[in-house]
C-alpha cells in the first residue's frame, strides 16, 4: 500500500517493552539517542505513560519514584530526567503523554462541540490526538524517540501502540523503526531463555507491529546462539539482536551499545548513514566525562524519608555527576531521617560522611531527624547541601539554635508554631486550596557579589527549577542575617539561596538544582559540595579501585 507523504521530515524510533517493566527501557532508548546525537543528529524524545493521571504531580514517590520537574513547570515521570541527562536537552510538558492528558483533551473538545454530530471513539479520535502530539514534538528534529511505558500486552497501552502502528503506516519508507526491549532470563543452570521474548514479540505482531530491532536485557551479554534463536523466532536479522547486559554504571550503556554497532544499524535502517558524522569525528564528550578515572572518593549521606533510590534519583545522579570533573567517586548512602528523630546521630555519624544532603520533601515525617542532621553538619563543619525542604529546615535549625526561638518551624509542618520562620507569603494566605498554588519550573535567582553562590555559579544570576509552596518568612530575615545566616540569592521577596560564611560549605537552595545537572555539565551547588567533601575527607581516603 502506498505511504502517504509525511507532514514532517523527522524520523521516528518507537521503543516498546516486553516481558516485564523496570528493564531500563528508558535508559536504553536514551542511550540510543545519545549515540545518534554523537553522530550529529538533533534528537528529541516523548515518554508515553499509559496511566489515567493527567500528570505525575500527585503521585506518591514510594510507588513511582521522584516527581521530575521540567523547565516549564510540568511535573512528570522520572524517566524524562533520564532523557534530559542522556540527551542534554530541555523537555516540556508536551514531551510526556499520559492517557489522562489525551482523554481530558478529547473529552473537553467533545463537550465544546468540536466533534459535532460524530460518535467520539478511541479510533480515530484518541489515536489521532496521540499521533498529532508526537508529530508536533518531532517537528524540527532529525529524530524523535518515543518510549511507551509499561509492557506490550497491557490493556492500557493498546491505544498508544495502535497510534504508533498507524503512524508507521503513514510515514514514508525508512522513517520509522521499532525497537523492542525485552528480558532474557537465565534458568537455574545458567541457560538463557528466549521463550518470554518470543511470546512478547508474538503479542506485538498480533497488533500489527513487527519490531525491527530487539535489545535483550540480561545479566551477561547474549551469545551468538541466543541471538540466532531470537532472530529466527522473532523474524528479525541476527544483526538486529543486541545485548544490554548489567553494567557498573548506566552511563556506560551508550558505549556498550556502540561496541555492538547498534547506532550504525539504526542509521542504516533509517537511511541516515550518509548524513552521519564519520566515526572518527563523532562527539566524544559523553564518553570522556563518564569514563574518566576516579582516584578519589567521598561518602555522602542523603538524609531523607524514602528508602527507594528512585525517590531521589536526580539527587543521586547529580552527586555522581559532580564527581566526574575532579575524578571523585561519590558514594551516596541513604540515612532514614526518622532514625535521627530522637537525637541519637549514630546512624549518620557511623558512615563517616564527608558531606550531608537533605533533599526536598513534603509533610512532617522525619523532620526532627533532618533538623538534628543539619545541626550536626553546621556544628561539626561537615559540608552541607540543603535542597528545598533541606533549605527551609536549615532556616528552622538556625532560628531554633542560634536565635533561640525554640519552637520555630515551618507552618507547613507545625501550623501552631509561634515562630513560623517558613510560611506562606502574605498574598498566598488567601488561597486555601492546595492545587495550583505551587511555585513550579524555571525561575531566575539574583545572586549577591562576594558570595559562595557567586563563586559557584560564576554569575550574578541563575536559572533553576522550583517545586514548593512555602517561603522564608520576611519577618525573620533581618534577625537571621544579623546572626550570621546569609541569603545570597533572591527572587523578589523570596529567599532562594542561603549560606553560612566561615563554615567549610553550608549551602541551601529553595530551588532544585538536581534537575538541571547533566553528566557533562554538573550542577554548581553539587560541584561545590563534592569538592568540599573531598577536602573534608582524610588524605589517605583514596579510592582503592584505582
Ligand atoms: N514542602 C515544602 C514546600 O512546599 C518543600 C517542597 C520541596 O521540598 N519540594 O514549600
Amino acid at each position: 500500500m502506498p505511504k502517504t507523504d509525511s507532514s514532517s521530515n523527522s524520523k521516528f524510533i518507537f521503543v516498546t517493552g516486553g516481558v516485564m517493566s523496570g528493564l531500563g527501557k528508558g535508559v536504553t532508548a536514551a542511550s540510543v539517542g545519545r549515540l545518534l546525537s554523537n553522530a550529529g543528529f538533533t534528537i528529541t524524545a516523548v515518554k508515553i505513560d499509559p496511566y489515567l493521571n493527567v500528570d505525575a504531580g500527585t503521585m506518591n514517590p514510594y510507588q513511582h519514584g521522584e516527581v521530575y520537574v521540567l523547565k516549564d513547570g510540568a511535573e512528570v515521570d522520572l524517566d524524562l530526567g533520564n532523557y534530559e541527562r542522556f540527551l542534554g536537552i530541555d523537555m516540556t510538558s508536551d514531551h510526556n503523554i499520559t492517557t489522562g492528558k489525551i482523554y481530558q483533551h478529547v473529552i473537553e473538545r467533545e463537550r465544546t462541540g468540536d466533534y459535532l454530530g460524530k460518535t467520539v471513539q478511541i479510533i480515530p479520535h484518541i489515536t489521532d490526538d496521540i499521533k498529532r502530539r508526537i508529530r508536533n514534538v518531532a517537528k524540527g528534529h532529525d529524530i524523535c524517540i518515543v518510549e511507551v511505558g509499561g509492557t506490550v500486552g497491557d490493556i492500557e497501552s493498546m491505544p498508544f501502540l495502535e497510534s504508533l502502528r498507524q503512524l508507521s503506516h503513514e510515514e514514508p519508507e525508512n522513517c520509522v523503526l521499532f525497537i523492542h526491549v525485552t528480558l532474557i532470563p537465565h534458568s537455574k543452570n545458567e541457560e538463557p531463555k528466549t521463550k518470554p521474548t518470543q511470546h512478547s514479540v508474538k503479542e506485538l505482531r498480533s497488533i500489527g507491529i513487527q519490531p525491527n530491532l530487539i535489545v535483550g536485557r540480561s545479566t551477561i551479554p547474549l551469545d551468538d546462539d541466543v541471538r540466532e534463536k531470537i532472530a529466527l523466532f522473532c523474524d528479525v536479522p541476527t544483526e538486529a539482536v543486541f545485548s544490554n547486559p548489567d553494567l557498573d554504571d548506566i552511563y556506560h550503556l551508550p558505549m556498550s551499545l556502540e561496541e555492538e554497532s547498534l547506532d550504525e544499524y539504526v542509521m542504516e535502517q533509517l537511511n541516515l548513514l550518509d548524513r552521519a558524522v564519520p566515526l572518527p569525528n563523532r562527539d566524544t564528550t559523553w564518553r570522556e566525562s563518564v569514563t574518566a578515572p576516579k582516584p578519589n572518593k567521598v561518602n555522602i549521606a542523603l538524609v531523607g524519608k524514602y528508602g527507594l533510590e528512585d525517590a531521589y534519583i536526580s539527587v543521586y545522579e547529580a552527586l555522581k555527576h559532580a564527581g566526574f570533573p575532579d575524578g571523585i567517586e561519590v558514594n551516596t548512602f541513604w540515612v532514614h531521617s526518622e532514625t535521627l528523630d530522637d537525637g541519637d546521630l549514630s546512624p549518620l555519624s557511623s558512615i563517616k560522611p564527608d558531606g550531608i544532603v537533605i533533599p526536598g520533601g513534603f509533610g512532617s515525617r522525619g523532620t526532627p531527624g533532618k533538623i538534628n542532621a543539619i545541626r550536626y553538619a553546621r556544628e561539626t563543619g561537615i559540608p552541607y547541601l540543603g535542597l528545598c525542604l533541606g533549605f527551609q529546615l536549615a532556616v528552622v535549625e538556625y532560628a531554633r539554635n542560634i536565635l533561640n526561638l525554640k519552637d520555630a518551624h515551618s507552618s507547613e509542618i507545625h501550623p501552631e508554631t509561634s515562630h513560623p520562620v517558613i510560611d506562606l507569603l502574605p498574598n498566598q494566605h488567601d488561597i486555601d486550596e492546595l492545587g495550583g498554588t505551587m511555585r513550579l519550573g524555571e525561575l531566575e535567582t539574583h545572586i549577591d557579589k562576594n558570595s559562595l553562590a557567586h563563586s559557584l555559579y560564576g554569575d550574578n544570576h541563575c536559572l533553576e527549577r522550583h517545586r514548593h509552596r512555602y517561603e522564608v518568612n520576611p519577618d525573620y530575615i533581618d534577625s537571621l542575617e544579623e546572626a550570621g545566616l546569609k541569603f545570597t540569592g533572591k527572587s523578589g521577596p523570596r529567599m532562594e539561596i542561603l549560606e553560612i560564611p566561615g563554615h567549610p560549605y553550608f549551602f541551601g537552595t529553595q530551588f532544585h538544582p538536581e534537575f538541571t545537572s547533566r553528566p557533562t555539565h554538573p550542577s554548581p551547588p553539587f560541584l561545590g559540595l563534592v569538592k568540599a567533601a573531598l577536602s573534608h575527607s582524610t588524605p589517605n581516603n583514596k579510592n582503592p579501585k584505582t
